[in-house]
């Protein structure tokens, strides 16, 4: 006889697209930083959503809010005002800095945003020749053809040829290299402060606010794609604010409704001359239940208290992974992170890694090739990190 999730799995190889690199795991509930399997074992899931749950699986305010919203009205046009995206909108602008919000449904189409209101900027300024968006390796920007040309990763672009012009990857990290590459062609830069699925990389000290002059003397627009670690993940509610830089706009979804579609790009007020109406838009975007999800994710997360927290505990699970790193030198190249978002770079195969920690009742995955990813949910307890930790070294040394 399969097992529950065995037979669930049968089916899903039968009928879903295998476009993903599956674990073999049936994911049926979830509570704060632990989800339950379809055979009822528990996981600690350090992966928190991926980077989406940010305050927990279910969290009970969140929640309510959600459900509230769901017996008054579950969707409306865009073309209505509503108030719960005003409410986000105005604790998004008030956090960033940047006056304007647009809502989508995803990374990739707040990017997408990003880009045509690049485009349409510099064409306004009378710019007909800056169309360019430099990106940088090792970047991930998304899956749609656009944020596909601009994801410095050929694995993600092999086939889909030809993708959109007006992408270039630059390596990251190296201000030089970007001074060399822009030219008169070049609208705007588009960086993420922490390469997220590139493998955790943190953006040296000063790179942001090097990008920042830069755009400043040349006319070019700074994006910043916040996708992953806005919403306190590093610390600060966006990681641009690590650097005291402002963008002149940027992107953010994945723990914006705590685990509900809903994505935003924020821009300065100056910029949005060049969005009029009729120029963009989405239906679904900023979606009633996910934005009324959101309201309440952002109020949580941008106390003060959150913030802390998120720094806090990001110290300890940074500390005892470099511990580990210590221990197992033979096992461990590298660990790398900025607050709840770390990276712990496997010799060997990191593939048995990921699943000897699920082996052992913990979720991760890889980001890149051979990094495995902690974004654990900002609720964690430091006994809790002190757990992941432990299963971590159990599950390197048994490779
Ligand atoms: C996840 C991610 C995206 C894509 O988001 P989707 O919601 O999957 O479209 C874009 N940029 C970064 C930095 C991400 O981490």
């Amino acid at each position: 006889m399969p097992t529950a999730s065995e037979a669930i799995i049968e089916r899903a190889k039968k009928h879903l697209l295998q476009n993903y690199r599956w674990q073999p795991l049936v994911i049926t509930r979830g509570e704060g930083v632990r989800v339950w399997d379809a055979e009822g074992r528990r996981y600690l899931d350090m992966l928190g959503g991926i980077a989406t749950c940010a305050l927990g699986h279910c969290h009970p305010e969140v929640t309510a809010a959600a459900k509230a919203q769901l017996d008054r009205l579950w969707h409306i046009s865009n073309v209505f005002y509503t108030e719960p995206q005003i409410s986000l909108a105005e604790k998004l602008t008030a956090e960033s800095g940047l006056e304007r919000a647009f809502f989508c449904n995803s990374g990739a189409e707040a990017n997408e945003a990003l880009f045509k209101l690049a485009r349409r900027v510099m064409k306004d300024r009378g710019h007909l020749e800056r169309h360019e968006v430099v990106s940088f390796e090792s970047s991930f920007h998304g899956r749609t053809l656009a944020t596909t040309a601009a994801t410095g990763q050929p694995k993600y672009q092999r086939g889909f040829e030809p993708l959109p012009p007006g992408f270039r990857s630059i390596p990251y990290g190296d201000l030089e290299v970007v001074k060399q590459a822009v030219g008169p062609s070049t609208a705007a830069i588009v960086v993420e402060a922490v390469q997220g699925e590139g493998g955790v990389r943190v953006a040296p000290e000063g790179f942001l606010r090097g990008l920042r002059e830069l755009c400043d003397r040349e006319g070019l627009l700074l994006l910043v794609d916040e996708v992953q670690t806005g919403m306190g993940r590093t610390g600060r509610f966006f990681a641009f604010q690590h650097e005291g830089v402002r963008p002149d706009a940027a992107s953010m979804a994945k723990a914006l409704g705590n685990g509900l579609p809903i994505a935003a790009m924020l821009c300065r007020e100056d910029l949005m001359r060049s969005l009029p109406a009729g120029s963009h838009g989405s239906t679904f975007g900023g979606n009633l239940v996910a934005a009324a999800a959101a309201n309440v994710a952002v109020s949580i997360i941008r106390r003060q208290e959150t913030l802390e927290r998120v720094r806090q505990l990001g110290d300890r699970l940074l500390e005892g992974a470099g511990a580990l790193m210590a221990r197992l030198p033979e096992q461990v190249a590298a660990v790398r992170g900025r607050g709840l978002l770390v990276g712990v770079e496997v010799k060997g195969e990191p593939p048995k890694v990921v699943a000897g920690c699920r082996e052992r009742g913990m979720l991760v995955n890889l980001a890149g090739e051979r990094t495995v990813r902690l974004a654990p949910p900002f609720v964690i307890t430091a006994a809790e990190i002190d757990e992941a930790l432990s299963i971590l070294e159990a599950a390197l040394k048994g490779v």
